[in-house]
């Protein structure tokens, strides 16, 4: 059976790409507005390419996502999720959605550019970052996570291949796609779940393994692993297939190669904690997670205009 654009705002592929409430109208964009340049990268269900805007001459990345691929995949409401969430946030350590349009075969989101590309490109480039550098971009993802958390979204798949990295090497927060935005009415503390199974096997929380829900908290568990991972190189949970991840993730079994930073292993020790509660930051208290040690040096008040360290 061929798939139908129904009128069901959860499937409604016009519905996806109007404006958000409240914002003035403005003439819809075309491609026509904007010269396409090289590939950036490809996505399951997306070519993401460089553009420039021909009136203005600024710089994008427009995520192209072939409307009959979404439908046949059943991806429309993670496409409605992403489009949603990220006209909401407004951060510098979130890519930024500045409009959305479409033709008969594609929808078009176009997007802050991220010239750097991905964070783990990085990573793999150096092995990996050194005490000052990883204390820099842990200092970034964290304020960028307080952010979303602030606004009642949980991102649910934080990893380095979803940090990407601006021209001045400043982190931008991408892959909205699995996200969950909380209701108004609950108060973002970490009894509130956002139930169904998302996420990378490597940096999944326990309790979305034990309990099939995440929380603001699995937010930080992966962050966790991402400090882990720039200090090391790899994921502190890393078995040869899935199921064996999975294992060593539920019953904590990681360690800490010799060298690892002492402030790093104790910062790193209480977010990889079971009991998403008993995380450090858990509960709206990522202000105490922004005074542990490992981040002394760290001036928050212009972590988003110093330039960022040599990566080393
Ligand atoms: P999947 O959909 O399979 O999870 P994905 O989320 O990586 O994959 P896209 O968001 O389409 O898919 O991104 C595809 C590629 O384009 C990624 O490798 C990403 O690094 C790159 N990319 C995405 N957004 C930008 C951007 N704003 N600036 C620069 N590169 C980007």
């Amino acid at each position: 059976v061929t798939p139908s654009i129904s009128t069901d705002s959860s499937t409604n592929l016009h519905g996806i790409i109007s404006s958000p409430t409240g914002t003035a109208p403005v003439r819809k964009r075309t491609l026509a507005d904007y010269k396409l340049g090289r590939t950036l990268g490809e996505g399951s269900y997306s070519t993401v390419v460089a553009a420039v805007d021909v009136s203005n001459k600024r710089d994008y990345a427009i995520k192209v996502l072939d409307k009959r691929h979404i439908i046949r995949e059943k991806k429309v409401k993670y496409v409605n999720i992403e489009k949603n969430t990220l006209y909401k946030l407004d951060h510098p350590g979130v890519v930024k959605l500045y409009s959305t349009f479409q033709d008969s075969s594609s929808l078009y989101y176009v997007l802050e550019l991220c010239q750097n590309g991905e964070l783990l490109t990085f990573i793999k480039k150096l092995g990996s970052f050194d005490e000052n550098c990883t204390r820099f971009y842990a200092a970034q993802i964290l304020t960028a996570v307080e952010y979303i958390h602030s606004q009642g979204v949980i991102h649910r798949d934080l990893k380095p291949e979803n940090i990407l990295l601006d021209q001045r090497m400043y982190v931008k927060l991408t892959d909205f796609g699995t996200a969950k935005m909380l209701e108004p009415s609950e108060d973002g503390t970490d009894s509130d779940r956002a139930n169904s199974f998302v996420g990378t096997a490597e940096y999944v929380s326990p309790e979305l393994l034990t309990e099939k829900a995440a929380c603001k908290s699995s937010d930080l568990w992966a962050l966790g692993c991402i400090i882990y991972q720039l200090l090391t190189g790899r994921p502190p949970f890393k078995g040869s297939n899935e199921y064996q991840t999975f294992q060593k993730i539920v019953k904590l079994e990681y360690s800490f190669p010799p060298g690892f930073p002492a402030a790093a292993m104790d910062l790193v020790s209480k977010l990889l904690v079971h009991d998403p509660n008993d995380r450090l930051g858990a509960n709206n208290t990522i202000g105490l997670l922004k005074q542990h040690p490992f981040f002394n040096g760290i001036n928050w008040a212009d972590l988003w205009e110093q330039p960022a360290p040599r990566l080393q």
